[in-house]
Formats: C-alpha cells, structure tokens, sequence
C-alpha cells in the first residue's frame, strides 16, 4: 500500500524526543530528506508536534514526529512536555536523541525512565558523532539499541533508516478489517445507509477501508442502502457475511435470515481498533448499570454534528430507553486525567477510525487499570438491538 492510500491512523508512527538543542529537527529533517522541521541553535524552536509521513522500502508508508524539547521552561514550555508526552503514548517505535558528546543529565533519565513505563521500542539515536564521544553517556546506554549518526552524514542516516525498519518487523500490525473472516471468492453484503450523517459525497473510513480489504482478499462486494435489501432475495450466492452500518441494525435484523452470518463496520473496528475482548467482557455490566451513574462518550474525532448525532444524541437517547432513564452523559475527545474518570461508571467508545490502534490501546490500558468497563458504539447497538451474541459469532468461526 502506498502513502496515497494508507490512512494516517494506520502508518507506523516513529516519534523522536530528547532535550532542545539535542539535534531532532535536523535529524527529522535528514531523515525525511526535507528541510520541514525548523532547525536552529536556539533552544525551543520546536513547539508543537510536526508530522510527516514517507515511503520507508518494505515497510511501506511511515509517519514521523518531530516534538518540542523534554527541557522546555515555563508554562508553555509544560504544555509541549505534554503533547510531546500524548505523542509518545500512541508512538510505535520512539527515538531518543541525546548528544553524544555530552553527559546524561537528570531529566533525561527521568524522562527516560517515564516513557520506559509505556512498554515501547526505544532506540537512542546519539547525535553529533564527529564531536568527542562521552564514555559515560555510552555507558549508561549500553543495555539500550543504540546507534551514532550525524545529522549531516547521509551513510548514518541510512544506517538509521536499516535500524528502524529492522526494528520495526518487530511491532505487530494493526490488522485488516476482513482478517480471518472471508476466503477467495465469497461475496460480502455491505449496507451502507446514506443519511444525513453520512459525509458528502463520500464513505467513512471504514466502508472503505472494508471495501478496500475485501478487494485484496478477492471477495465481491453487493453495497446497498438500508432501504434496498430486498435485493439480498434476489442473490443466487449466499454473503459469506453481511456487515452494517451498526445504526441500520434495527431494519437489518427485521430484513435478513436469522441464520445469516451478520456483523457490523464498528464490530470489525472493535477488533482492528480496540480490544475485542475487553469490549466483550465490559458489555455484560451494561445489565448492573444504577441510576445515577455517570456515562462517559469517547468519540476520537471532531465532525459536524446532526441533529440526530450518534454520540451525542443517539447512543444517549437509546441508553435511557433501554437501560436506564437515570444516568448522565459526559462527552470527551481524549480521555481525562485519571481522577475525572473514577467517578465514571461506563466508558462508550466510537470505532475510533480515525486515531491509531496504539492510541486506543493507551486509553484501554488505562480504563482497565481502573476497572472501569468499556465497549464501542458497534457492541452497544448490538446490545441493545438483541443482536448478541450474533454479530460476533463470525468472528469465533
Ligand atoms: S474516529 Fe470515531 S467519531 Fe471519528 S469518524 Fe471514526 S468512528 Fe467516527
């Protein structure tokens, strides 16, 4: 897949760090072999994150992040910390550039023991190799990956470059949406329903994603509009799998044999996305849910919001009709700092199409740290359409 076709979400994400002045922007900058990020002596240049994504050989499409100093000073300088921190939870591979020519300071081995705890692959990239090598930086490094370069040297860069994808074949892939569900041949049903959520002129990222998959896989795909699915009567060939936009669910259920083989876009988002089981352990507290319980909604990216909105106004409404009449709702983007979300009861995530697997795993770590029970907006339509476990059970053939 190229750069052209692979969402962002999806790259591999490699985010460099260290103290201002430690060399990252001009090692982004030959690393990308473009002069994006602004390089200059004065310490803080860098503010907020810069990103880029290239082709990187058999690795395919790639995304570099560039982030402010470790070291920024004041209340501003905190602030990057902390978004220099947010990209460092959902990186895949982390590059910690340090001078080689100078000793280890303490807020680097307290940064780096703080992004130690976030169970990533780190290599230290030791900038500067044409100046006197510090033996005690070299020593305290001597249990990491490690590697010198020179900003300016294209043979180290390249050498950088072999590090990286050897580490990389490493990581897990986040997986395709129609992995281990379909086989060469078989035809898929997608219902697609064109409503005045749907973005103009276009699909959402996981029909196409699906559709997209489903092609590579050598499958035929039927679309239809909710409002269409006589035409299923009319198939010779029975779908191997139907699979719905999880807000059709409703007319889907009434429309299509009991015993066909049925899913939905945010089901196969659970399991590429999220955690599947998790998901599937938390549904079940759906049923000891009190009154006066706060309900969290986590949906991961900003949209102009209908009237009819699913996570502000559908997934609430149906919550109250068929759960419980007595409970609040808090809508976040992010989660909150841990404190926030203790007084939460229930965390009800969207598909998360547009963020990383590693960012909603992040956020998964820390609501099960919690004990506090999550699922996607695809397990609670299901849920509270009696379509459990059905819409699952393709994934258990
Ligand atoms: S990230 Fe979430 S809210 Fe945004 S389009 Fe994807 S599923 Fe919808």
């Amino acid at each position: 897949m190229s750069l052209v076709n692979t969402p962002i979400a999806e790259q591999l994400r490699i985010v460099i760090t260290g103290l201002r002045n430690a060399g990252k922007s001009s090692l982004f900058n030959s690393i990308i072999e473009n002069n994006i990020a602004i390089v200059s002596n004065t310490p803080g240049t860098t503010t907020d994150p810069v990103i880029k994504s290239m082709e990187m050989g058999n690795l395919g499409p790639v995304v570099f992040v560039d982030t402010a100093g470790i070291d920024d000073i004041g209340e501003l300088g905190q602030k990057r910390i902390d978004k220099t921190y947010n990209q460092l939870e959902i990186a895949d591979i982390i590059i910690f550039v340090t001078k080689i020519n100078e000793d280890i300071i303490k807020i680097e081995k307290e940064f780096l023991n703080k992004i130690l705890k976030l169970n990533k692959k780190i290599l230290i990239v030791f900038t500067f190799s044409d100046f006197k090598h510090n033996q005690n930086k070299l020593d305290y490094f001597k249990n990491y990956n490690t590697i010198i370069v020179n900003n300016n040297d294209k043979e180290t860069i390249k050498k950088l470059r072999e590090k990286i994808i050897a580490i990389s074949n490493d990581i897990e892939k986040e997986i395709k949406p129609l992995d281990g569900l379909v086989d060469d041949g078989d035809l898929l049903f997608l219902v697609v329903p064109i409503d005045s959520a749907a973005p103009k002129g276009r699909l959402i990222l996981p029909q196409v994603e699906t559709i997209r998959d489903a092609l590579d896989k050598n499958c035929s795909v039927l679309i239809a509009k909710e409002n269409q699915l006589d035409i299923y009567y009319s198939l010779k060939k029975r779908p191997k799998l139907v699979i719905t936009d999880s807000q059709a669910f409703e007319i889907v259920k009434k429309s299509i044999p009991e015993d066909q083989p049925l899913t939905s876009f945010s089901i196969l988002f659970a399991r590429k996305k999220g955690d599947f089981n998790l998901f599937l352990k938390s549904i079940k507290y759906l049923k000891n849910i009190k009154s006066g319980s706060k309900i969290l909604i986590n949906e991961s990216c900003t949209h102009h919001r209908q009237p009819d909105d699913i996570g502000t106004v559908k997934i609430p409404n149906l919550f109250k009709s068929k759960i419980n009449k007595d409970v609040t709702f808090d809508f976040y983007k992010e989660l909150p700092n841990k404190e926030e979300l203790k007084k939460y009861s229930l965390v009800i995530m969207c598909g998360g199409c547009m963020v990383t697997r590693n960012k909603i795993l992040s956020r998964l770590k820390i609501l099960n740290e919690l004990n506090i029970p999550v699922i996607n907006y695809g397990f609670f339509l299901a849920y509270v359409n009696n379509l459990l476990p059905r819409t699952i059970l393709p994934f258990y053939k």
